[in-house]
Parts: structure tokens; C-alpha cells; sequence
């Protein structure tokens, strides 16, 4: 099953690298940037949480036992919550850095491209709120046709299907013959360990 799912994540990257490069003019991602590794909830299905431990085993024992005690940490957090999406920053970050990046999870790999939402809502990744992706042409939570002019760029700004939900369905499972499973938060899958 996790043969299938690496050949899945090849093809899921090639998808994504093309998506990326196709979105230049708007991307602002560089090493070191890791807003998106901070304050939020993560969503992991079972097996990308299975393929993601393997990478946690085959780290230094210093440096998962930094991972260990900031899970801890998080888990004390998250007992004295009491909203309603408790946020968090994500563990395997070090030195703002991932440090499990060969297996990170799918969420980890869209982040920062537009999101082609429900109801054909485009979703703008958050980190256009702080002058980063999509930032050159957004305005008011919406793309500024000014703006675009403006830069004139060789492609225009797209929204992709990248939803955690639509890339763990059921014909992704049907073509790599792969179970995606459970799907929650990661800091509850690392509670459980
Ligand atoms: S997606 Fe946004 S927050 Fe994440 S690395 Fe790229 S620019 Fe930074
Ligand atoms: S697994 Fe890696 S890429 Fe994903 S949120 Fe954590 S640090 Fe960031």
C-alpha cells in the first residue's frame, strides 16, 4: 500500500510542480518562509499519517525527541482549548524547516496555490493576507482584473482542485489502489502514538 501511495505522491507532485511553475508571476514561496508550517489544524488521512511516521522513525533520535516534547506541549494546549478549531504549529517544523519533507503530507504540498472551493468560490492560500502568494493581485478577497493588467503577466492567476477532500477521494484510491482512511487533524493522529 505505501509502494502505491509513493507512486500516488509522484504523480500528485508532477501535478502540483506544474501547477506552481505555471503560477510564477504570483508565488512568493522561498526556503525559510514557513508561515504555512504555523497556526493551523492540518488535515491528514491515515495513510498519509502512516507514510509520515515512517519518515519521523528514520530522523535522529535528538531530533525526534525535540518533535516528542513539542507534541506534548501541543497536547497540554489543546486540553486547555476550549474554541472551536484549536491551531497549532506544526511540530516537524524545525528552524523553520521541515524536517520530515520527503513525506510530508498532501496538505503540506498545496499550500500556497489558489483553491478552486465550493460553489466555484476561489480561495486565496492565507499567506496572500500577509504579502505573499496572489498577494500582486488580490483585492478584497478577489482577484483585481487592474491588478493582473497591470503586471501583465504571461499567465493569469488560476484556482486549482486541491482540496484536501477532492485529492483523497475515492478515484484517486480507485487509480493507485490505495486507502486513504481516516481523515483528522495531525495532532490528533500524534495523540494517539
Ligand atoms: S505558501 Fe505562503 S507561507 Fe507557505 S512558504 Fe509559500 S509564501 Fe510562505
Ligand atoms: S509536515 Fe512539514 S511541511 Fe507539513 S506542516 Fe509540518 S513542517 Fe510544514
Amino acid at each position: 500500500m505505501i509502494q502505491n501511495y509513493i507512486t500516488y505522491l509522484k504523480y500528485l507532485n508532477n501535478k502540483l510542480n506544474n501547477f506552481f511553475e505555471s503560477q510564477r508571476p504570483y508565488i512568493f514561496c522561498k526556503k525559510g518562509c514557513a508561515k504555512c508550517c504555523k497556526n493551523a489544524q492540518f488535515p491528514y488521512s491515515f495513510l498519509e499519517f502512516q507514510y509520515l511516521m515512517t519518515g519521523y522513525l528514520k530522523l535522529d533520535k535528538s531530533i525526534r525527541d525535540i518533535i516528542s516534547d513539542r507534541v506534548d506541549n501541543i497536547k497540554l494546549e489543546k486540553e486547555k482549548f476550549t474554541g472551536d478549531l484549536f491551531r497549532y504549529d506544526c511540530p516537524f517544523l524545525i528552524n523553520d524547516e521541515c524536517s520530515i519533507y520527503e513525506y510530508r503530507g498532501i496538505v503540506c504540498r498545496t499550500f500556497g496555490l489558489m483553491e478552486n472551493a465550493k460553489d466555484n468560490v476561489i480561495k486565496a492560500p492565507f499567506c496572500c493576507y500577509q504579502g505573499l502568494n496572489y498577494s500582486n493581485v488580490m483585492e478584497n478577497n478577489d482577484i483585481s482584473e487592474e491588478k493582473v493588467q497591470n503586471l501583465n503577466p504571461e499567465v493569469e492567476p488560476l484556482a486549482f482542485n486541491i482540496n484536501h477532500d477532492i485529492l483523497t477521494n475515492t478515484d484517486f484510491e480507485r487509480g493507485f489502489n490505495i486507502k486513504f482512511g481516516e481523515k483528522k487533524p495531525l495532532i490528533d493522529w500524534l495523540e494517539g502514538k
